[in-house]
């Protein structure tokens, strides 16, 4: 599968699909890391199980033919006892690796084998266990052949020990008798030497290997894990993306049909012709109220999707804010009148022109304004003044209303967001207007913050870099216009 169609299969698969599949590489990972750790343990105390085992045969093997030249000379029976004991040991070692070495081995017999040799029950286990996983890798191989030929020198030397003993039975063992036991000692020196060392240089070679694997294991599945993990991440970007486009696209559909019923319920509200029935005005009332909230949501969820998707074009332009305060409390006067608020509205008379982007200024100043209209219950009071301050836009709104508890404060601007005393007032709601208002303001370069206290009220400040056009700037004083 190539690398996009990777990202478009992940982007159709659920997010808990694209969950298991970093969970289980995860998984895949430790449980490598574990199995790779046991084994590099087992491989470990096998190599130092054979060093020990060694020391042990070479140990016996010199206390065997230091008792039989005892002997040879004591012609002590005890001696030659002694010699049968220690050359035991050797032929224990021996039955477990010719055992071993069968295509079907008894491991009753190579656990006999190992004991005999002198190696710790607890040993046992790690000798067998290395014998067959790496007899076929070169170091092992080379010390496995090394180990046959000292066991052919110590049924030479066994030879040598029954010679001695008829020899000891008849008078005295010969001179050549014991200058052969002396130079299969030294053959067996230089075996056991050879062992030593090819067993260590294995130790070093198989150390390496499993680093080497290890490392190479570890960065292979890092890779796929980080690969994966960016898949996922792309695929969920390009899923948003989709989601959000197909947000704005509706929006954006919708916003027709919605500005034309809104027109026409309020047009029908404005005349009263021909005349209505008490219940009629109400469901007249009920449908421009709620094709209200829908152009709102309409409109918030668009610009939620432009500043998303990073499609919003800054507009600059020179601006009145007073025609856009003005118009706002126009297409509220409605509610506003139903409510029977008290609007006081707080601006320079002669304000200058600023230049910014109307758009962004409009929807602030729309969430704004009906945000405390619809959490300010009748006959509440709403401030709002404008004015203009070193070359800032300072925009105060406060209301009467039931404010926004302590708790909940945090999280006011982030989406979907609302406390719990808002939903108890006005259940349509969504959320999504002081998101737009931070991202609008920040956007703008400017900032918002607030001030709250339950069922007292709440003000919000935004204050906007602007470009003031004609003036040097000045203090503005406030006028009442009531
Ligand atoms: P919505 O009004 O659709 O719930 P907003 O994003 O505009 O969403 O506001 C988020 C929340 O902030 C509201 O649900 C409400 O809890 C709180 N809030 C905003 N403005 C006011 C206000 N003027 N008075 C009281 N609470 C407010």
């Amino acid at each position: 599968m190539r690398y996009f169609d990777s990202v478009k299969y992940l982007a159709g698969r659920t997010l808990q699909y694209r969950f298991k599949i970093i969970i289980t590489s995860i998984i895949i990972i430790l449980l490598f890391g574990m199995v790779n750790f046991w084994f590099s343990m087992k491989v470990m105390s096998g190599i130092r199980s054979y060093v020990g085992g060694e020391s042990l045969w070479s140990k016996s093997q010199k206390d065997a033919v230091n008792y039989l030249v005892k002997y040879s000379s004591s012609h002590d029976q005890a001696d030659y006892d002694h010699y049968l004991i220690f050359i035991k040991v050797s032929k224990g070692d021996r039955q477990a690796r010719e055992e071993l070495n069968k295509s079907n081995p008894n491991i009753t017999i190579v656990k006999e084998g190992f004991i005999q040799g002198g190696n710790s029950p607890k040993d046992v286990n790690d000798l067998i266990f290395l014998y067959k996983w790496f007899r076929h890798v070169s170091y092992m191989e080379s010390a496995i052949k090394i180990w046959a030929a000292a066991d052919g020198e110590i049924d030479n030397l066994t030879a040598l020990g029954n010679q001695i003993h008829e020899e000891v039975a008849g008078s005295s063992p010969t001179e050549q008798t014991l200058q052969n036991v002396y130079a299969a000692n030294s053959r067996l020196t230089v075996l056991e030497n050879d062992f030593s060392s090819t067993l260590g240089d294995g130790s070093r070679g198989i150390a390496m290997t499993l680093m080497a694997i290890t490392l190479f294991m570890t960065c292979l599945l890092g890779a796929l894990a980080v690969t994966s993990a960016v898949l996922i991440a792309k695929a969920t970007v390009r899923l948003d993306r989709a989601k959000t486009e197909f947000v704005s696209l509706a929006s954006h559909q919708l916003r027709t049909p919605l500005t034309a019923i809104n027109w026409y319920a309020e047009s029908l509200l404005a005349s009263n012709k021909p005349k209505r029935l008490p219940k009629q005005q109400k469901q007249l009332e009920e449908l421009y109220g709620a094709s209200q909230r829908a152009s709102r949501l309409v409109s918030d969820l668009l610009s939620v999707s432009r500043l998303d998707l990073g499609t919003y074009q800054t507009e600059i332009k020179s601006t009145d804010v007073n025609i856009i305060l003005n118009t706002i409390l126009k297409d509220l006067e409605a509610t506003i009148k139903k409510k029977s608020l008290q609007i006081s509205k707080k601006t320079d008379k002669h304000i200058p022109k600023i230049k910014l982007d109307s758009r962004l200024l409009t929807v602030v100043l729309e969430n704004l304004i009906s945000n405390s209209i619809k959490y300010t219950p009748e006959r509440g009071k709403i401030t709002i003044s404008l004015s203009i301050k070193k070359s800032r836009l300072i925009v105060n709104i406060s209301d009467t209303g039931i404010g926004i508890p302590k708790s909940q404060q945090a999280h006011i601007f982030e989406k979907l967001y609302r406390a719990d005393n808002a939903k108890e007032m006005e259940a349509h709601n969504t959320g999504l207007g002081l998101y737009v208002c931070k991202a609008m303001v920040d956007r703008m370069g400017g900032s918002i913050t607030f001030e709250s206290v339950e069922n007292k009220g709440t003000d919000f400040h935004v204050k906007i870099p602007v470009i003031v056009e004609g003036r040097s700037h000045g203090k503005y004083g406030t006028k009442s216009k009531g």
